[in-house]
């Protein structure tokens, strides 16, 4: 069985829950969106999660963010296919939903309140993008990219065996 993972923002206007196979905390991305949007630390974490399954509460506070990307890798600007999901009331993010991959969701480990199963490595994304204040902590066994791994977020479960089946 998948775990549900139920999730709300900080004022309790949205709340959510969704089953996930893959519920470990261990992706951390660097990227400018993640780290303003959301990622006080500099990084913020997306889970997956299976879209299909998703129920969401407090619609009419709930808003979309598509950000704009103009980078090394886009030198044009681009809309995001991302759709960054938000409370409009209080500003907590909450997942980010992709089109490109219409079966999955990205909760932000930030905004779970059940329990998340504690990764023993962690992934860090998106380094060339960090702030210069930022610095990782890389621990044991972490791994480090620039931009993004080619491992998935469920293979990095299959491999690391924290699939829930
Ligand atoms: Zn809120």
């Amino acid at each position: 069985m998948p775990v549900r993972l139920k999730g709300s923002c900080r004022c309790g206007a949205v709340a959510f829950e969704v089953d996930s196979h893959t519920p470990a905390p261990f992706m951390l991305c660097y990227c400018s969106i993640c780290r303003k949007q959301q990622g006080g630390g500099g990084y913020a974490i997306n889970l997956g999660a299976v879209f299909a399954t998703m129920k969401i509460k407090g619609k009419r506070s709930h808003g979309v963010y598509r950000a704009e990307i103009e980078d090394e890798e886009r030198p044009h600007c681009e809309v995001s296919t991302g759709e960054r999901n938000f409370c409009r009331k209080c500003g907590s993010a909450l997942w980010l939903y992709d089109p490109t991959w219409p079966e999955l969701v990205h909760p932000f480990a930030s905004a779970i309140d059940s329990e998340l199963p504690r990764p023993k490595q962690r992934v860090h994304i998106m380094l060339k993008y960090k702030a210069p204040w930022v610095e990782p902590d890389v621990r044991k066994g972490d791994k480090r990219f620039d931009l993004y791994p080619k491992e998935s977020i469920a293979d990095w479960h299959r491999r690391t065996k924290m699939w829930v089946e």
